[in-house]
């Protein structure tokens, strides 16, 4: 028992391997594994399997693996190998020497599986796959035998051996677990263990035309590594019975235990790789880690911290039951991390050119702006500020309403960090009314942003001096469904629910010159707009942003307003 005053309770995952380690269970071992298949990127429901797994043996003293389970040589690639190694340790875990492939123990599976044939376990089933679907059965009706379920050992093993040598075409045999065609678990009516497919393999060539199935590879996978906890999620609940067959059947080294988990769902999002290959492949997005995806390259690209998503996977737990999360929940941890730890800044997005008229041509006075008020550790910067300057378009109205405090004709501000201002007219484009500029006093008692006689201003808006502003482009992101169930109400057709403005451009964007030389992946807070991360795309000619998550929650404020 646990004492009353200790630490929250244990998720039932780490509640059975605390009680593994106290029964000395397995000789004291932790070992778990995360093992993907590299047929796609990593996204945000892999991350908490990997903080699961690698964070239980981080805190049992126990060692996780990092194994790809590339058992389908057609739909995997290299370049899923490498992304996914990148964002494994990209989320902070690390595997050590600890890398392996499935496909590693196709040799070793492969005679497990003669194994098989030998003690009546397994035979050549020559029906093909429509006839085996057939004699499958139903839910509610038992399957019928294979007429080849009593093939001889000796032409099973002839068989077997044969397909092995490429004797034969894809799909002509397969090898079968000889189980129970009459069982209630459809998993267990002489499940198919081995096809023939002549495909080349990324990292075995054609050294195989024969490959085993995930039900038959990962116990066998999860026994040579000594694996103890094999954790999965819920769909691998009613396979658990085969995979205990496969071991229970097999002179493996060990038998781990298969525990289940409910997967992460997230509102507002699609995570399936088959979904997330299509938004690429079909040029929803840019690419797999487009900033808009629910990939763990894209989060990475778009801002996210990791130690943030390691925050959101462990308020989430981990549990049995299945749900939706909301992605709001992720955003904030982001939000909460951010705040924390990234510098403030200035820089406007729409620009709006402001002339003080009583400020001279040639002066440019440094002003002292704090990095963090969350962490006055991080010190103060020196910003110029000049005649003339740039001020966000959307902080100036010409007829403000009535709770609209920002700029207006005859109205005083504050410009954050320097002065107050006031603005006594407005030059419009005689062609399209539009507002062009605007011409302001400024009063020189105010400097630092206060006033000696007290006076108050309703509003501080941010600023950069037109002089020495540095360009740049500012991608703002939204959701990129937007409905909280993609495709619900569509069959599943996800695509029909894609936010249309998920992604705004904002190519004449200006930012103060402090951040000149930012490198891809800094994080900034632009005061006042949000968070937001120098992207890859940037140089130095050319500064290019990802707007990382908003300073609020504009979806929160926008439902509770549609609720009351
Ligand atoms: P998808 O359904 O998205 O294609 P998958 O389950 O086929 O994913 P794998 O590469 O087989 O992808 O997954 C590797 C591990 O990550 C598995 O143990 C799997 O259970 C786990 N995993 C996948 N998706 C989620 C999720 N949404 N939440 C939690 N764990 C997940
Ligand atoms: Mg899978």
């Amino acid at each position: 028992m646990a004492p009353k005053d200790a630490a929250p309770p244990l998720d039932f995952i780490r509640q059975i391997v605390a009680d593994d380690l106290a029964a000395n269970k397995n000789e004291g071992q932790v070992v778990t594994r995360f093992p993907p298949e590299p047929n796609g990127y990593l996204h945000i429901g892999h991350a908490k399997s990997i903080c699961l797994n690698f964070g239980i043996a981080q805190e049992y003293r126990g060692i996780c693996n990092l194994r790809f389970d590339d058992t389908n040589p057609t739909k995997e690639e290299v370049e899923y190998v490498e992304s996914i190694k990148a964002d494994v340790r990209w989320l902070g875990f690390d595997w050590e020497d600890r890398l392996f492939y499935a496909s590693d123990y196709f040799e070793q599976m492969y005679h497990y599986a003669l194994h098989l044939i030998q003690t009546g376990k397994a035979y050549v089933c020559s029906l093909s796959p429509e006839e085996i679907r057939e004699y499958r059965g139903t839910l509610t009706e038992p399957g019928r035998d294979s007429p080849y379920r009593s093939r001889p050992v000796a032409e099973n093993l002839d068989l077997f051996t044969r397909m092995r040598a490429g004797e034969f075409p894809d799909g002509a045999h397969v090898l079968r677990g000889k189980i129970d065609m009459a069982s209630p678990n459809l998993n267990l009516r002489d499940p198919v263990l081995y096809r023939i497919l002549h495909a080349a393999h990324h990292r075995t060539g054609d050294a195989w035309c024969l490959y085993p199935m995930y039900d038959y590879a990962h116990p066998i996978s999860d026994a040579l590594e000594g694996i103890t906890h094999s954790i999965c999620t819920l769909e691998f609940e009613d396979h658990r019975p085969l995979y205990d067959w496969v071991l229970d059947n097999l002179p493996v080294p060990c038998h781990p235990q298969q525990i289940e988990f409910a997967r992460l769902n997230l509102s507002y999002t699609v995570m399936s790789k088959r979904k997330l290959l299509r938004l690429v492949n079909e040029g929803y997005v840019k690419g797999w880690d487009d900033p808009r995806m629910p990939t763990l390259s894209g989060m990475r690209r778009r801002g996210y911290p990791p130690t943030a998503i390691r925050t959101f996977c462990e308020m989430i737990g981990v549990g049995k039951r299945e749900g939706v999360v909301d992605l709001a929940l992720l955003e904030y941890c982001v939000r909460e991390e951010l705040n924390k730890k990234a510098p403030r800044v200035m820089a406007v997005l729409k620009p709006l050119k402001v002339v003080i008229d009583n400020y001279s041509e040639d002066l440019v006075e440094m002003v002292e702006a704090v990095n963090n008020p969350e962490d006055l550790g991080m010190g103060t910067r020196l910003v110029p500020f000049s005649r003339v300057l740039y001020i966000e378009r959307d902080d100036f109205l010409e007829e403000p309403p009535k709770k609209f405090y920002r700029l207006a004709p005859g109205r005083e501000v504050r410009l954050r960090y320097a002065y107050f201002i006031k603005c006594v007219d407005v030059v419009k484009d005689p062609q399209t009314g539009e507002v062009v500029e605007l011409h302001c006093t400024y009063d020189p008692q105010t400097r630092g942003g206060y006033a000696p006689d007290g006076r108050q201003v309703k509003a501080t808006l941010h600023w950069v001096a037109t002089a020495h502003a540095a360009p740049a482009e500012v991608r703002v992101y939204d959701r990129l469904f937007s409905k909280p169930q993609p495709g619900e109400e569509a069959e599943g057709d996800f695509r029909v629910d894609l936010n249309p403005h998920s992604l705004e451009t904002l190519s004449s964007c200006q930012v103060e010159p402090s951040l000149a030389g930012a490198q891809p992946g800094s994080r900034f807070q632009f005061e006042r707009m949000g968070y937001f991360c120098v992207d890859p795309d940037s140089s130095p000619e050319r500064l290019v942003f990802n707007r990382t998550v908003t300073l609020r929650d504009p979806w929160a404020r926008m439902q509770q307003a549609e609720k009351g």
